[in-house]
């Protein structure tokens, strides 16, 4: 099977090395990839992975790359492309791709649709309001006391979210957003949500249009410095399973949450065959869904690819088939841990092109996998390239063993401006976790 994977992060690194994995596959791009990407092999063949310098964004590049190359899969990491609507414009032409389409992407595209369609569907969320009303959204905010989120509706590239804890602080909020316009036309309406306290955690569940398959539970961790400090990142570290939620409990939240999802789509004629990935906060009364995103969690997909046990061709073949419910999901029982390793002065401004060391040494330790993120080739080096450099991914026999082993191997890496989090992974070691 000749297949195409678009994106160049750590996410679309791990997919790609756990597609090349797969028998089935005799064929393998990654648009535009990174250097990491390119020093994959398939398992089948020993074929190299090609990157192809098109950007995730150039649908009509990419349909013509895909049409020439006879692509027979498809297969999109990023939200971007899903929400301009690459798996319809791939369909029209005939195309196998994986992915969500237009109408599908937009439980990530709007907040406020997925806000409506959690309260139409009965899935348990925060209180909340969607508004166009500079007035009426003010408020709501004060009738929740000014403790509160405030959400930009569209996509905002993560920043679109304003967290409050009085009114004023709200007020202002508002204001940045719907009057000032802080996230462009993403602003035009707000969701409102009550500030729910919690643990939060991250759930992935592979859907087909009919039948969803949850994956265990993992723990991003947003901020840029130890203990939840610092500015929003894109994620600076994942490990899974986290000891959150039982088995238990958490097929208990599939329940409470896919299983109206999945209905609400059918009475609304969404056809969500792709990755539904919502955010959640484990509250008092039980979990409550804060987001959704319509694709694979970045690094969260890390440390999921490293434990699934399943060939993810087929996997994705059957999302796309409609036939995953022949398929049950099968998970090492080895935790795994990936720590982020990020560019100096990330995720402000920062430097490209340091000489990246020590990958090699790295990769040779037991259980390890180095993604890359934002990496080049350059001289016969491999180079820095973005804020995000590295997802340095190890598998343990529990998690204290994978966090000692994923730090074991960041030590062995080296490039000028380096950092990265101590302590992922430390919330679930503590005691009483
Ligand atoms: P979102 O993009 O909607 O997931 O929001 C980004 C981050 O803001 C989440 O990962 C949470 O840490 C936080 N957040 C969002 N909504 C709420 C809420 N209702 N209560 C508390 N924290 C929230």
């Amino acid at each position: 099977m000749k297949i195409l994977v678009i994106g160049s992060g750590g996410r679309e690194h791990a997919l790609v090395w756990k597609l090349a994995q797969s028998p089935h596959a005799t064929h393998l791009w990654c648009a535009p990839g990174n250097a990491g990407i390119a020093q994959e092999r398939l398992a089948g063949n020993g074929a190299r992975v090609e990157c192809v310098n098109l950007g995730a964004e150039d649908l009509p590049a990419l349909l013509a790359f895909a049409r020439q190359q006879q692509i027979d899969l498809t297969v999109v990491g990023p939200d971007n492309p899903l929400a301009l609507g690459i798996v319809d414009l791939f369909q029209k032409h005939g195309l196998r791709i994986w992915g969500v389409n237009q109408q599908a992407a937009q439980f990530e595209s709007s907040k406020v649709f997925s806000q409506r369609f959690m309260e139409k569907y009965g899935i348990p969320t925060a209180a909340a309001g969607s508004f166009d009303d500079v007035a009426a959204a003010k408020r709501f905010c004060a009738a929740l006391g000014g403790k509160c989120v405030v959400k930009a509706d569209g996509l905002a590239l993560g920043k679109g979210v304003l967290i409050c804890s009085h009114q004023a602080e709200a007020e202002r909020a508002v204001d940045e957003i719907m009057v000032s316009k802080a996230f462009g036309a993403a602003g035009a309406r707000v969701v409102i949500q009550e500030f729910l306290e919690g643990i939060e955690v991250s759930l992935h569940a592979l859907c087909d249009g009919a039948t969803a398959r949850i994956f265990p539970t993992s723990q991003d961790h947003k901020r840029a410095l130890d203990g939840d400090l610092g500015l929003n990142t894109g994620g600076m570290g994942t490990y899974s399973p986290t000891p959150f939620l039982t088995d238990a409990q958490l097929a208990e939240a599939a329940r409470t949450i896919l299983e109206p999802f999945l209905r609400g789509c059918r009475e609304e004629g969404i056809d969500y065959r792709g990755l539904l990935y919502p955010g959640i906060m484990l509250t008092q009364d039980g979990p409550k869904v804060l987001e959704f995103n319509a694709r694979f969690g970045d690094p969260e997909t890390q440390v999921y690819l490293t434990r699934l046990e399943n060939d993810l061709v087929e996997l994705l073949d059957a999302s796309v088939n409609g036939t995953l419910d022949r398929h049950e999901l099968k998970w090492s029982p080895l935790a795994s841990v990936c720590v982020v390793m990020a560019s100096g002065g990330y995720p402000g401004h920062y430097a490209k092109g340091k000489v990246i060391t020590g990958l090699d040494a790295a990769n040779a330790l037991p259980h390890a996998k180095v993604f890359h993120a934002g990496t080049a080739a350059k001289d016969g080096h491999i180079v820095t390239n973005g804020g995000r450099v590295l997802g340095v991914t190890v598998l343990g026999e529990d998690l204290k063993t994978a966090q000692a082993a994923a730090y074991a191997a960041a030590e062995k890496i080296h490039f000028e401006g380096a950092h990265y989090r101590r302590d992922i992974g430390a919330k679930a070691l503590r005691p009483g976790a």
